[in-house]
């Protein structure tokens, strides 16, 4: 993690002292995001695509069930020391289960079904299981997202992530030619749209977007709604793209406005924006760890 998104965490801890256990796990992971080691995974040979399909859909992924298990009860323990009753239900999941390409492959395709069906059979609470582990790949997408940058089409004009196919965190209006950006709030991606589009249902009639602007803080944090499919995305104004480590913690920290959002009725889609398919495959263990434990 850099000097910088360092401070960046910390200064949330200052805003919301409520919120320190969740950093701690948050910290936990951009930590393991900062590590190269992760690059080496990364599926070899996928190149730019002009079609709707994120760069990570249908891709053979090999890894070590041995690091991977490590790295996943890692997280699980960082969740359950935080205090709070909701995570300390996370106990019993603290050995990771027996299939872990099988969560990690959950995890990775936004499964939510099948999260609940292993926090189910660890004995874990499984709203706590799946927040977590929604984080366990993000290591993994930051690498790909390095990776691949270069290789997202600039004709990609989907409302999901051109590397993961999770829908945006937020928006960016970037400079002062006030270009649009979607940024993923798994791989960190950024992906420019041309238009003002709602990115569930495509719609540009500026007659069925809104813009929900808070009554504190400006003009530069506002609510971008649609009418239609009542879906909704953050947006901020900036100077220039938010670096890769920190897209996370822009997205926590705005958390009044998606609070303002569903307030007034507008909501995230639960399932991703596509549905990744992907194959894992095991990787025999080697004598020295690759992540570490
Ligand atoms: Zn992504
Ligand atoms: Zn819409």
């Amino acid at each position: 993690m850099t000097a910088s998104t360092d401070s960046n965490l910390q200064e949330l801890g200052r805003q919301r002292p409520e919120w320190e256990p969740w950093l701690a796990v948050i910290e936990e992971v951009l930590n393991e995001t900062a590590d190269a080691q992760w690059d080496a995974l990364v599926p070899a040979g996928i190149e730019s695509r002009e079609s709707k399909i994120p760069l990570l859909a249908g891709a053979t992924i090999t890894l070590e069930p041995d690091s991977l298990r490590r790295w996943t009860e890692r997280l699980l323990r960082t969740a359950s020391r935080s205090g709070t009753e909701k995570m300390a239900a996370l106990k019993p999941a603290l050995q990771a289960p027996s299939d872990i390409l099988a969560l990690f492959k959950a995890s990775l395709c936004q499964d939510s079904d099948r999260l609940n069906e292993i926090a189910a059979a660890v004995g874990a609470d499984p709203e706590a299981f799946q927040a977590v582990m929604t984080l366990a790949p993000v290591p993994f997408l930051h690498a790909c997202n390095r990776r691949w940058t270069h290789a997202i089409a600039p004709s990609w004009a989907e409302g999901y992530c051109p590397v993961c196919g999770a829908w945006p965190a937020f928006a960016e209006v970037r400079g002062i030619e006030r270009n649009r950006y979607f940024r993923c709030g798994r791989c960190a991606s950024g992906w420019q749209l041309y238009c003002l589009i709602c990115p569930y249902c495509g719609m540009t009639d500026h007659n069925e977007l809104v813009t929900m602007v808070p009554e504190q803080g400006g003009t530069s944090r506002v609510i971008e709604a649609c009418k239609r499919c009542l879906g909704y995305v953050k947006s901020f104004t900036t100077l220039q793209g938010s670096p890769a480590a920190k897209v996370m913690l822009d997205d926590l920290a705005s958390v009044d406005l998606d609070v303002a959002a569903l307030d007034h009725g507008y909501r995230r889609p639960p399932a991703p924006g596509y549905s990744l398919d992907v194959t894992l495959v095991e990787k025999p263990a080697e004598k020295s760890s690759f992540w570490r434990g």
